[in-house]
């Protein structure tokens, strides 16, 4: 093809260009920023210069554990890097199976599933429990891998205002009961950090006889004192059918799992796509996941830590005038408004060496780009401390304090 300006796809790939390029030239670009050493997780190199960092879903700051680390080099000793294929044929290994036996139990669930990215999970798991003749409901703010999911489907797609009670009642109560019903929401909300009642969805879907399935990315680890995710935070036992969530944020690794029933695990196993026509995950990420499970609960400080940095820092940034909208969580919002104050505040923060990333539209509504800063078990109180001295500096730069 010749790269002509008339060809549409060309004019596609030129409006990401001049997006980048513009704020290239201004120095306003951190996006894609390759980072050099991790020193741990609190702190990272990029481009020879020490950062604290304030982007990172590794919340109970497990990457690079030791007894993770050595699970995953001893996985590759034993396995080699890569395994025969899909997990349905020749792709499974003892240890896949070992790895799902502990999801279940850390989940208190019958049985689980893995598959190669939290993404590829959300995608094959709601096309395959829902399709045509079926309704799929979710939160108005769910992640984008659940509402691909839902496209993918082709199952009649509603959704209902964030987080609202009443309005998922009318959605449910409008739906057609003849087909299956299925409704999704993230568990702690990724670009908010604010957490799902569910209690109240719980019982919505018992009322309606629908299933429930929540994307726990933002909660495992984080919520309920043992960090066994959103179940455990309110006080509940198997009040979620399908329980989803990722392996490469607070578990240091990659790939994406489902625990619940073994009749649903047993049926994804043999009619999910991602299961049956995408490679099993390495055996170094499955180790490395699994090891992070055990980890989770022979190191219960972590979770409170996480707790308590997450409340220093989130009221450090109240106190000096910042709106940090809903957030209860480790995920702190920082409102700047339009897109370009966004990347402004980002230029003061990573100019002063604290690492953090802006998200504009359409990731979020227009006039709500905000910083979307992220503590961890890892930061010390110092640290801490040391950030908000920089964030109120280039809040009152750019004037939104
Ligand atoms: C990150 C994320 C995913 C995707 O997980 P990956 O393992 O990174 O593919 C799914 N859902 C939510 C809510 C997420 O934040």
């Amino acid at each position: 093809m010749d790269w002509s300006e008339e060809d549409k796809l060309v004019q596609h790939a030129d409006y990401w260009l001049q997006r980048a390029g513009g704020l290239k030239d201004e120095d306003l670009y951190f996006y894609n920023q390759p980072l050099e050493e991790l020193h741990g997780g609190a702190r990272v190199a990029v481009r020879g210069r020490e950062m604290l960092m304030f982007a990172s879903y590794s919340y109970l700051g497990l990457l690079g554990h030791p007894r993770i680390n050595a699970a995953a080099t001893a996985a590759v000793d034993k396995y080699g890097t890569g395994t025969h294929g899909v997990r349905l044929l020749a792709g499974t290994l003892r240890l896949h199976e070992e790895l799902e036996e502990t999801i279940a139990n850390f989940k208190h669930a019958e049985a689980a599933i893995t598959f190669s990215s939290g993404y590829v999970t959300n995608l094959s798991v709601v096309s395959t429990l829902v399709g045509r003749h079926d309704t799929v409901i979710c939160d108005k703010l769910n992640h984008a891998s659940i509402v691909d999911g839902c496209l993918l489907s082709g199952a009649k797609f509603l959704r209902f205002k964030h987080n609202d009670l009443p309005d998922l009642d009318r959605t449910l109560a409008k739906s057609d009961p003849k087909g299956v019903r299925l409704v999704v929401v993230d568990a702690v909300f990724s670009m908010d950090g604010d957490v799902i009642n569910l209690p109240g969805v719980a019982a919505l879907c018992k009322k309606h006889h629908a299933w429930l399935m929540v994307d726990e990315a933002h909660s495992l680890g984080m919520l309920g004192k043992t960090g066994r995710g959103i179940e455990e935070h309110f006080g509940m036992d198997n009040a979620i059918d399908i329980k989803m969530g990722t392996l490469s944020k607070t578990i240091p690794s990659v790939g994406g799992y489902v625990a619940g029933r073994k009749e649903l695990i047993h049926m994804l196993k043999h009619a999910s796509r991602a299961f049956i026509f995408s490679a099993a995950l390495p055996p170094a990420q499955a180790a490395a996941a699994k090891a992070a499970f055990e980890v989770i609960l022979d190191e219960p400080e972590r979770v409170a830590a996480l707790s308590r940095n997450a409340a220093q820092f989130m009221n450090g940034l109240k106190q000096l005038g910042f709106d940090t909208m809903r957030t209860s969580t480790a995920i702190v919002p920082v409102l700047c408004g339009v897109d370009m104050r966004a990347y402004e505040m980002t230029q003061h923060c990573q100019h002063r060496d604290i690492f953090v990333l802006p998200v504009v539209s359409p990731a979020v509504p227009d006039g709500q780009a905000r910083l979307r800063a992220t503590v961890t078990a890892g930061h010390s109180p110092q640290e801490i401390e040391q950030a908000l001295d920089v964030f109120e500096f280039a809040g009152k730069q750019v004037g939104i304090i």
